[in-house]
């Protein structure tokens, strides 16, 4: 049942509902309850055994819709569909909506695409000096490493060429990428993704971040994965005794309901901030996912008691394929103004907009600024009570209230 709405059909108060989403529970073991403790807590007994195909999906879950029926058997020409038997465990095979499963089960809606969906949204590869590097703001690089995830997300912004449906072929040449960021010394931030970097073996990413950690102005990495979510049991004691040999190393997170942060996900991310590393989590706003104050501040109290700031809100990119997983901006600033003042400031993301053609993110942000004029600025709180805040001496105003613009009343 999706939790939005309670068994007798009526939406449950607020606070019990976000109480309810906020409850840690173990993913459990479901259909793989005869599966060795040894065998279900291995990353790689997870990997080989994904879901990955029609036939797999349908014996797993006869509850298939005829959209999701049809949005699989196609899965292969667009974006494959890969899902760990542990993420499994998290879908409601009994609600349509289920916000997991929304996420991760190809639907036929991705085969319809309008003419500015785009398969590249963020311009990346016009911005890709050599393949697999994309050099877009001027002190960092984003270093793809790999085609691959552990499991696939429908709206993926690189879905061309994540999972290789596409014949993409992505073959990144880490010499080439590396030289470039040698030879570049304004690059003082390097963030690995890909795919998903943490899919390496502990000794192949290793090797890349010991290379990476010998350019002397390089002083900061990044790490953008998804495994915490998809396969927490790859946060092994001994991937964190590596990685901790790269300070200072930032671990960006992406997680999207708060269904996700299983009992299994905050041991993992207990490990890797016992490590020492800052954790991020991007979300991307998602139609029937999280395109709701209650969920999204349900995600960002809990990621806290996980150790995990929430660092942004992705607008979904104009990715092809993806309307039926797009919230409206609308959307999105409301769910900005339930979070800002009605909840720890530590716990609010900063909403942006990954800008069309390769423009980079573009915060966005609801209104508080009310008026700027060379003495005064009129500012709103979260509650909109109106304040005036008397302007530094011969500042120059940021906005020009408009001509018809009457100053509203001050508490
Ligand atoms: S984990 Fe990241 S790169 Fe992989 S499919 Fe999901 S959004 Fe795309």
């Amino acid at each position: 049942m999706n939790e939005i709405s309670s068994e007798n059909g009526e939406e449950p108060p607020s606070g019990s509902l976000l109480n309810s989403l906020k409850e840690f529970k173990s993913a459990g073991r479901g259909l793989w309850s005869d599966v060795p403790d040894k065998d279900w807590n291995d990353w790689r007994w997870q990997l080989k055994h994904r879901i990955t195909t029609l036939e797999q999906l349908q014996r797993l879950m006869p509850t298939l819709t005829p959209e999701e029926f049809a949005g699989t058997k196609l899965a292969n020409t667009k974006l494959a569909m890969a899902i760990t038997p542990y993420f499994f465990n998290l879908i409601d095979p009994a609600d349509e909506n289920c916000p997991i499963r929304r996420q991760v089960i190809p639907r036929v809606e991705e085969t319809h695409t309008a003419s500015w969906e785009m398969s590249d949204p963020c311009g990346e590869d016009s911005h890709s000096p050599v393949p697999g590097l994309v050099h877009r703001y001027p002190d960092r690089v984003l270093f793809l490493v790999t085609d691959r995830c552990a499991a696939y997300c429908r709206y993926c912004t690189r879905s061309r060429l994540v999972s290789n449906a596409t014949g993409y072929d992505f073959h990144p040449e880490f010499d080439k990428q590396i030289a470039y960021i040698r030879d570049h010394p304004e690059i003082r931030d390097v963030l690995l993704s890909g795919g998903d970097p943490l899919l390496f073996s502990d000794e192949k990413l290793e090797h890349l971040l010991s290379q990476l950690r010998a350019i002397k102005h390089v002083e900061f990495l990044r790490i953008g994965t998804r495994i915490p979510i998809f396969l927490p049991q790859r946060i092994t004691p001994e991937l964190c005794a590596m990685l901790k040999q790269f300070h200072p190393l930032f671990i960006s997170i992406h997680s999207n309901h708060p269904r996700e942060l299983t009992t299994e996900v905050r041991e993992a991310l207990g490990r890797l901030a016992d490590t020492g590393i800052p954790l991020g989590n991007q979300s991307v706003l998602l139609k029937h996912v999280n395109d709701d104050v209650t969920v999204m501040k349900a995600l960002v109290q809990k990621l806290l008691m996980c150790r995990v700031k929430p660092y942004y809100i992705y607008q979904c990119d104009l990715i092809s394929g993806s309307a039926h997983l797009r919230a409206s901006v609308r959307k999105g600033l409301e769910i900005m103004e339930g979070l800002r003042g009605y909840t720890t400031g530590y716990a609010v993301p900063q909403y942006v907009i990954d800008a069309p053609g390769g423009g980079g993110k573009v915060p966005v942000n609801p209104e508080y600024v009310l008026s700027h004029s060379p003495d005064r600025v009129v500012i709103r709180n979260f509650e909109g009570k109106v304040f005036e805040y008397v302007e530094a001496a011969k500042s120059a105003p940021r906005y020009k209230p408009s001509e018809d613009f009457v100053a509203p009343e001050l508490v």
